[in-house]
This record gives C-alpha cells, sequence and structure tokens, in this order.
C-alpha cells in the first residue's frame, strides 16, 4: 500500500534571498537580517535594507518567542494537505526581535480559543531539507 498521506507544500530552499533562512531552519534556528548601517530589522529576507536601502545586513537567531498580532480561521480548503488540517488558524505573530511573520498556529483544539496579544512560541514541523516554523501558545 502506498502512502498517499497529502504533506505540506514546501518552499524553494534554493531561491536566493531566502535560502540562508531556510539552510537555518534545518537547525531549528529561526534567523532574521539586521542592518549593520542604521538598525532596522529586516524580514522577510531580502537584499538590501528596507531602512536605508544599504546591504550590510547580517544574520541573527530570534529566540522563537513572540506575540499574536492577528489571526484568521481556516475552515474550507482546497489543497489536499490543508483539508487535512481544517480549522486551522493562519497568523501574523510579532516575533519579540521585531519581525513578523506570516505563520500557522497550532496545538491548540480550537483556533477559536486564540487571542490577540498572546503569548506563542516557534514548534518546528520538520522535513528533509528544512524545517517549517509554526507557533504554539505558551
Ligand atoms: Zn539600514
Amino acid at each position: 500500500m502506498s502512502d498517499t498521506t497529502p504533506t505540506r507544500p514546501l518552499p524553494n530552499p534554493d531561491e536566493p534571498d531566502t535560502a540562508e533562512f531556510w539552510r537555518k531552519t534545518k537547525d531549528k534556528v529561526l534567523g532574521y537580517q539586521h542592518c549593520d548601517d542604521c538598525g532596522t530589522v529586516v524580514f522577510y529576507p531580502r537584499r538590501h535594507c528596507t531602512g536605508c536601502l544599504g546591504s550590510n545586513l547580517t544574520w541573527q537567531a530570534s529566540n522563537g518567542e513572540g506575540t499574536l498580532y492577528s489571526y484568521s480561521i481556516i475552515r474550507q480548503a482546497y489543497h489536499p494537505f490543508f483539508r487535512t488540517q481544517v480549522p486551522f488558524a493562519v497568523a501574523w505573530v510579532d516575533l519579540d526581535e521585531g519581525p513578523r511573520l506570516l505563520t500557522n498556529i497550532t496545538g491548540v483544539e480550537d483556533p477559536a480559543t486564540l487571542e490577540i496579544g498572546q503569548r506563542v512560541r516557534v514548534v518546528w514541523e520538520e522535513h528533509e531539507a528544512l524545517n517549517i516554523p509554526l507557533f504554539e501558545p505558551f
């Protein structure tokens, strides 16, 4: 019997601007960029600072903790993997270091119980070439 369990569609780990981000996820490091010229926190990853357009960006590691900024509950999905996940929350999470990232909230029975502003931390969904950062309340 073949395994037909649908799996999450994964990002291209070789995309030039985001390759380093995904490489770090393999070590369960949640990376973001910091501009050493003007101090701007840059996320998603890119080649130039969004504050000063400079290219003096260095990678930092988030502690993996943050706050739920906003979310929406997905109750109907057409992709086979996401159909297995409903209902689930797609959320904007503000990391303590500043980056705001789009993710899924996991580890909750009923996503309607989530509250804006509640604390969340990263949990890793493991894959062969990279890991996907999801978040759970704590
Ligand atoms: Zn800058």
